[in-house]
Parts: structure tokens; C-alpha cells; sequence
């Protein structure tokens, strides 16, 4: 008997589960608005991913980096002179954000269902540990995974490293999410399979172009046709 190829499925969280981006949208428009006697919206935002840049080294990725983003950007563009009411309430929309309601996207979770049981499941996710937590929670999804890694970023080292100790090896595993950068490629890299899900808002940081010459690139327009992708592999 040949070896199964395919044993094991990561998923990608924000934007591949449940909406996430949209949530970061509406935060920048209340501060652009916060900030608005002071510069125009363009502006502000282009000072803002600057600093969400500049502050991934030292923060890692969520909502706690990106509201100290938000206030180093209030400094920079009131030059100095931006009053701690602002400051106040760019803290409590960066807190809004972490008690944003859980959205699963479409299909999620009748494929969750039919897949569980069948392959290994793990959700591989970035960002902050208790929104992160949070967030599965109140999905209702978490029944459906064998196991959760919430890591500080994604490279190959870690598709590898996951898919080793969950699986049965990173060629057997398949990686599916809405990031090219972070979810396809280094997955890709490690052996897998990458099964890109174009989400509409995807984070500028988080977009390269799609994998040329890779035989384990697959796209896919909706998680609802995963499980089609998946029989054809065997
Ligand atoms: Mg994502």
C-alpha cells in the first residue's frame, strides 16, 4: 500500500477562518479621523504603515503593536503636540479591536467538519497570544483542530518544525490561508502544499507575487472548494 500523501492540514486564522483585516480598516479610518485637524488621511496612513513596519522587529504582529504604531504616528504627525485625550482614545479603539465580534467566513466550518477526523488539522496562526485565544474560542471552531500553534511569524523553519512534530512531515501537510507571503510561500519552501484563498482585504505587508514553477501552489476562490482540491490529490 502507497503512503497517503496528503496526512495533515494547516489553516491559516484571520482572513482564512474569520474576518480580521476589516476590523484593522475601521480602526485606521477612527484614527485617521482622531488625527484629521493635523494631516489628511493619505498621509496618515503611509505614516502608519512606516511605523507598523519599523515596530514588527521589535513587537511582532497584532493589535498591541499596531496601537503603539498608531500613537508613535499621532507624535510624528502633531509633532509632538498631539493632546492625551488623543492618546486616550486611540488606547480604547486599539482595545476595541481586541473585543471585535468573531466572523467566520463562508464554508468554514462545513469544511472544518468534513475534513476533521480524516487529516490532522492545525491551526497555525500569528499575532497576539490572548486575541488569538480569544478568537478561536469564541468561533466555536476549536473542537475541529488536533492542535493550535500560535507563532511569532511564518517561515519554512516553521512549516517544518509544525508540520514534523503534528504530522508526518511537511510533505504530506498542506498549508491553506490568505497570505502569499506568510501562509504560501514559506510553506511552499518547507515541501508542502500552499493553497492560497485570495481574501478581498489582505494587509499590504502581507502581499508578494504567486509562486512561479511551483507544482504545490494550488488557488482556490472560497474554502468551500478545499475539499475537491483535497480528493484530487489522491
Ligand atoms: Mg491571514
Amino acid at each position: 500500500m502507497t503512503a497517503r500523501p496528503l496526512t495533515t492540514i494547516g489553516f491559516d486564522a484571520d482572513d482564512t477562518l474569520w474576518q480580521n483585516e476589516h476590523y484593522y480598516r475601521l480602526t485606521e479610518e477612527h484614527f485617521s479621523s482622531l488625527l484629521a485637524d493635523f494631516a489628511d488621511g493619505a498621509k496618515i496612513s503611509e505614516r502608519l504603515l512606516e511605523a507598523e513596519k519599523r515596530n514588527l522587529a521589535h513587537y511582532g504582529f497584532g493589535i498591541k503593536g499596531f496601537t503603539l504604531s498608531m500613537i508613535e504616528t499621532a507624535i510624528e504627525i502633531t509633532e509632538g503636540k498631539v493632546p492625551s485625550s488623543v492618546i486616550s482614545k486611540i488606547l480604547d479603539t486599539g482595545r476595541d479591536l481586541l473585543s471585535h465580534p468573531v466572523e467566520t467566513l463562508p464554508h468554514v466550518r462545513e469544511t472544518l467538519e468534513t475534513l476533521a477526523g480524516k487529516y490532522l488539522l492545525v491551526l497555525i496562526t500569528k499575532g497576539d497570544l490572548f486575541d488569538q485565544e480569544r478568537k478561536l474560542a469564541q468561533s466555536g471552531l476549536g473542537d475541529f483542530f488536533d492542535a493550535v500553534e500560535i507563532v511569532s511569524d511564518k517561515t519554512a523553519v516553521t512549516y517544518r518544525r509544525i508540520f514534523s512534530k503534528v504530522g508526518d512531515g511537511p510533505e504530506r501537510a498542506m498549508m491553506v490561508g490568505n497570505s502569499l507571503k506568510s501562509d504560501i510561500v514559506p510553506a511552499i519552501a518547507a515541501g508542502s502544499y500552499g493553497v492560497f484563498v485570495p481574501h478581498e482585504l489582505t494587509w499590504v505587508l502581507e502581499r508578494v507575487e504567486e509562486p512561479k514553477d511551483a507544482p504545490r501552489f494550488r488557488k482556490i476562490d472560497h474554502l468551500g472548494e478545499l475539499h475537491g482540491l483535497i480528493d484530487g490529490l489522491h
